[in-house]
């Protein structure tokens, strides 16, 4: 897929964000042949035409436990049919139920 950056002929593009949609992009506009997006090491992608990360995902792990938690399972002792997972976390896991909520 082709990829567009705002810049003038000459001007480096490393330091660029790269967009998938023309339109979206500043002007002057130019167009990144793709084997050239992919040579460089450290690609900036707009976040909101080219995928580019906006704001950092929350990592996989904290979302396996939130998801546990919804759900009634104690993350860290397996157990689960819980009314309220947090009743039950702050007293039998103290310190990973913290670690959770400082989260
Ligand atoms: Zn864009
Ligand atoms: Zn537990």
């Amino acid at each position: 897929m082709t990829h567009y950056y705002s810049g003038r002929s000459g001007d480096s593009f490393t330091d660029a964000t790269l967009h998938t949609d023309a339109e979206c992009c500043p002007g002057p506009v130019r167009p990144l042949a793709e084997s050239t997006a992919e040579s460089l090491t450290d690609t900036n992608y707009c976040p909101d035409c080219a995928g580019g990360d906006d704001e950092p995902e929350e990592p996989e792990q904290n979302r396996d436990v939130a998801q546990l938690i919804e759900l009634g399972s104690c993350p860290w002792c397996e157990k689960d049919g819980f009314e309220s997972v947090g009743r039950h976390a702050s007293a039998a896991h103290p310190n990973e139920w913290q670690d959770y909520r400082d989260d």
